[in-house]
């Protein structure tokens, strides 16, 4: 079921938000939209649980050998001088016994395979000394534990434990974890539809034509497809529109009754080339927001019907920061996932930055370096909204608060990985 989801969600246009505020605004208002469907395991990477996911069996299911060795019965053994044993069978990973071995005797027996009935304790085969003709009998070591180099059935996983909650993003282990108790397939959040637009009379594809005079390439809608797709969205790219006013508003409006999201990147400021915003407030509510945070200051939110818009600023830098801030967990929400506030790891900066204007929160780029005193986080030196180098160079953001006028080196400073976003490296 899906109504308005971010009705009355942004006051009118008021001095600048912080970013706290408005974290907390889109936190509080927005809500999951998708429906759920069911989901191959292969293809449940990145894709989030729609329901909780409990075990109907343990794991392992059956008690079995951690080692290759001998088992045999505690009972029958001397933990000072250790024992011998006549070998009576042999037990294989998936070739266990069905009846106990004659009392008194040891198995063979290979990772994995079940525990013979009756017995409960493994030697390492390492340990052992096999004696007698044909291998049939063994001689254990005294000093093991009774229930040595065996695992227990449950010991993983106890029958009907919850092993995720609904929302959890499936990892590769996760895999693992949900094969292991025997599922072949999940119910998952859909994935968002989520279109990309970029705006801007001067912008024209890579590999479309060269470079005309005043004209740059579109950088966002490749960046943004990217980071939509690693959000677990289907992105589709609406291309280029033009600074015109009426066709704005008429592909907005198309969109609208198509894809759930709408990202549009550029024309997003109050110029009189930027028609996104009027267009958005003809066919549906539009807020901007001005807020406190550098790169990227203004940026539009608004809902046509059931679409929600999110209206980027044009500079690549701003584009990918508002993203990340804002959007990402926006998407992540609307998906399905709770509210995910990416976590800071505290570093000790590589730079120094004597005098900053307070008042305002700073995302920079950085990059993790080792110096002579440890791991640390350096900053790209130059500051412009445009220079898509800073990210290219960049691991993660530097995050400044707002009353911070000064950061020495060696201060600690809260850092934003790009792996908290789901950014691929390495
Ligand atoms: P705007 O917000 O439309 O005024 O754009 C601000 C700046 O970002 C301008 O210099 C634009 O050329 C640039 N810009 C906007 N969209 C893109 C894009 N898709 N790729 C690269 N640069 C862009
Ligand atoms: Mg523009």
């Amino acid at each position: 079921m899906r109504g308005k989801i971010i009705d009355d969600c942004f006051r009118p246009a008021q001095a600048l938000m912080r970013h706290a505020d408005a974290i907390e605004l889109l936190r509080s208002r927005i809500a999951p939209i998708a429906p759920s469907e069911t989901v191959r395991l292969k293809a449940a990477l990145g894709r989030i649980l729609a329901r909780p996911v409990a075990a109907a069996h343990p794991v392992p299911a059956h008690t079995n050998s951690a080692v290759d060795g001998y088992a045999f019965a505690y009972r029958d053994y001397d933990r000072d001088s250790g024992a011998a044993f006549e070998v009576s069978a042999r037990a294989a990973a998936g070739h266990g016994l069905s009846v106990p071995p004659p009392p008194g005797t040891a198995v063979r027996i290979f990772t994995g395979a079940a525990m013979p009935p009756d017995l409960d304790t493994v030697a390492m085969q390492e340990d052992c000394t096999a004696t007698g003709g044909a291998a049939s009998r063994v001689r254990i070591p005294g000093g093991l534990k009774p229930g040595a180099n065996v695992r227990g059935a449950g010991e993983d996983v106890a029958a009907g434990a919850e092993l995720f909650a609904a929302g959890h993003v499936v990892r590769p282990q996760d895999l693992a974890a949900l094969a292991s108790i025997g599922l072949a397939e999940v119910d998952c959040f859909a994935r968002l539809r989520l279109a990309i637009v970029s705006t801007g009379d001067e912008l024209i594809r890579a590999g479309e034509a060269d470079l005309a005079s005043g004209q740059v390439y579109d950088a966002n809608a490749p960046m943004l497809g990217g980071l939509a797709a690693l959000a677990g969205c289907e992105a589709h790219d609406l291309g280029i529109w033009p600074d015109d006013a009426d066709e704005v508003r008429a592909r907005l409006a198309a969109a609208a009754e198509t894809f759930d999201v709408i990202l549009t990147s550029g024309g997003a400021s109050r110029g009189e080339e930027d028609h996104m915003g009027a267009a958005l407030a003809a066919l549906g509510s539009r807020h901007f927001w001005q807020l406190a945070i550098k790169p990227g200051r203004p940026m539009m939110f608004g809902q046509i019907g059931r679409s929600i818009v999110a209206g980027l600023p044009g500079n690549p830098v701003a584009v990918f920061v508002c993203f990340l801030m804002y959007v990402w967990p926006l998407l992540r929400r609307l998906s399905g996932a709770p509210w995910p506030e990416p976590r800071r790891i505290p570093m000790r900066a590589a730079f120094e930055l004597p005098g900053r204007k307070v008042g305002r929160r700073e995302f920079w780029r950085g990059m993790l370096v080792e110096t002579a005193d440890g791991p640390a986080v350096d900053k790209f030196a130059r500051d412009g909204s445009g220079l898509i180098t800073g990210l290219r160079m960049a691991d993660g953001l530097i995050d400044i608060p707002e009353e911070v006028d000064a950061v020495k080196r060696g201060d600690t400073v809260p850092f934003l990985p790009f792996t908290e976003f789901g950014i691929l490296g390495r």
